[in-house]
């Protein structure tokens, strides 16, 4: 069973977005660099996040991985700015391999 990159459960509010009605019930710990992807586990990695910001932020970022960054413009501003700033944070991470 893999582990799932995030840990529940956080009394936060959520990092991502200004504003949010309805108030998430809840917010998960999202690693801006997933654990998945090799990111370490620590609090400069980690970002409280409601479950839509949090599929959404995974989306975006599956995409950018996949076309290595060159997502189209249309398809990216889709997304909440917030969600585009994580996606993006991450990937950076990611490539650079470092926080
Ligand atoms: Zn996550
Ligand atoms: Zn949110």
């Amino acid at each position: 069973m893999s582990e799932p990159d995030y840990d529940f459960a956080s009394d936060e509010p959520c990092g991502v977005h200004q504003r949010h009605t309805p108030k998430p019930s809840g917010t998960d710990l999202h690693h801006v660099w997933p654990k998945g992807m090799g990111g370490p586990d620590v609090a400069a990695n980690k970002v409280p996040v409601c479950a839509t910001g949090h599929q959404n932020i995974h989306r975006l970022l599956r995409a950018l991985v996949a076309t290595d960054g060159d997502v189209k413009p249309s398809f990216e501003k889709r997304f909440h700015p917030g969600e585009q700033k994580y996606a993006r944070l991450g990937f950076e991470r990611f490539k650079r391999g470092s926080l």
